[in-house]
């Protein structure tokens, strides 16, 4: 039993390194399925540092994180290592651990996500003078989040096609399909600072 659990440790590391870019993404990625499957809640510290890593990360990824939740996880991933009884819970710390040495957490305090992953901290835009005005991003978007006419030869006076930021959902279909590489992610604090 208890190699079976593990072995599903083992998965879901697997999945949140298939799944997901953003390491603070693969965290929260992991935590939320060892909670909702091998993590048995027979010791404290691991599964209270769970429920509290979660809601940490939860805040960094949602651009609500601050110093001190970075604080908190270290603490808690450091007390899991040390105080799990078992090996999941102390793999667990270790996935979490991993990436803290870099500086991507921290920037995800300062609004910035550099896989453009977490989408509280993303916004889609067109850069006007790029677009050629074909409409095929608009086609592509499910949300009717683009706006725009398209070109027709016989006609002048077209306006670049926009993206409306409270209808976007940031799927980044668009994105796929736009011949001139005019869509680009932004970051939404970046941006709201140099005015982009
Ligand atoms: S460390 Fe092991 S025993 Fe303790 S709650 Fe986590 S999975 Fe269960
Ligand atoms: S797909 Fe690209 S070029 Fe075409 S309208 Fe949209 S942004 Fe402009
Ligand atoms: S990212 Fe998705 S929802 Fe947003 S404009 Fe592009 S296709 Fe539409």
């Amino acid at each position: 039993m208890t190699e079976q659990k593990e072995k599903k440790v083992e998965e879901i590391k697997k999945e949140a390194e298939a799944m997901k870019k953003c390491p603070v993404n693969k965290a929260l990625y992991y935590i939320e399925e060892f909670l909702a499957g091998p993590m048995c809640g027979k010791c404290f510290p691991c599964e209270m540092g769970c429920y509290e890593a979660r809601i940490r990360l939860k805040k960094l990824t949602e651009g609500q994180g601050s110093e001190a939740d970075l604080f908190a996880l270290k603490r808690i991933a450091n007390e899991m290592l040390l105080s799990s009884r078992c090996k999941r819970g102390k793999d667990s710390a270790q996935f979490i651990l991993e990436w803290m040495g870099t500086d991507i957490y921290k920037e995800h305090i300062e609004g910035i996500c550099r896989d453009k992953e977490c989408t509280a901290l993303i916004e889609y835009r067109i850069i006007p003078e790029n677009c050629a005005i074909c409409g095929l991003c608009a086609d592509a978007c499910k949300y009717n989040a683009v706006l725009g006419e398209k070109k027709k030869t016989y006609k002048s006076g077209y306006q670049p096609f926009e993206i409306r930021r409270k209808r976007c959902v940031k799927c980044g279909e668009c994105i796929k399909v736009c011949p001139t590489g005019a869509i680009v992610i932004v970051d939404v604090k970046v941006k709201e600072t140099v005015g982009v």
